[in-house]
């Protein structure tokens, strides 16, 4: 786990092949505490309109009654979410980042793809419609984007894909990606300020 109260050093410019490294090495080290970041997977969003969701419980919980958020699912309102990974190309490598957004499913959709994530084959069921349920970026980001949860194999974590043309990620998803330092911008915009303090250290 990344030390957050320890004070990071003032930003210096990391050149952006090292930026990029730094940003996609499973096992980058941060330089000043040591910690391993894993910045590729760090960020995750909230869901719109909840801004201090509850600590997650287990995904039983999703089968009683009211609002409810676990480390997969949550139910707000008669809104079905799933929390899925959003990968955006790292311009100038073969990696990705991703990051952790949810995602709202229609009831049956949503019925469907938790039961195959307990039968772990979940990817059987194709592309799924669904709403982009975070904003990205938190400030400037449309509330509700068209997009596709793509569910994979072994009950992972499923993909999502913006198809909205005229959201800001969607020309950088589909192709060609971010910069390093756009997605350290990004990740400062999502309140990642801490996870940046370290990668630039
Ligand atoms: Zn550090």
């Amino acid at each position: 786990m990344l030390k957050l109260f320890r004070r990071a050093k003032p930003p210096k410019v990391v050149p952006e092949r090292e930026l990029a490294r730094r940003l996609t090495s499973p096992d980058y080290r941060c330089a000043c505490c040591g910690e391993i970041l894993g910045a590729a997977t760090a960020v995750g969003l909230r869901p719109v309109g909840w801004p201090h969701p509850p600590a997650p419980q287990p995904d039983e919980a999703m089968d009683g009654s009211g609002d409810v958020i676990t480390e997969r699912y949550a139910r707000r309102g008669r809104d079905m979410l799933v929390r899925a990974h959003l990968p955006i190309p790292v311009k100038g490598t073969e990696d990705h980042v991703f990051l952790s957004v949810w995602a709202n499913l229609s009831p049956g959709d949503f019925a469907r793809f938790r039961s195959g994530q307990e039968r772990g084959d979940a990817d059987r069921l194709g592309d799924l419609f669904a709403w982009l349920y975070s904003r990205v970026p938190a400030s400037s980001g449309p509330v509700l984007t068209k997009g596709l949860i793509v569910p994979v194999a072994g009950g992972g974590m499923p993909v999502y894909w913006i198809t909205e043309p005229k959201h800001p990620l969607h020309a950088a998803q589909q192709d060609g990606g971010l910069t390093a330092t756009e997605i350290v911008a990004l990740y400062e915009d999502l309140g990642a300020g801490d996870l940046v303090g370290h990668l630039k250290a």
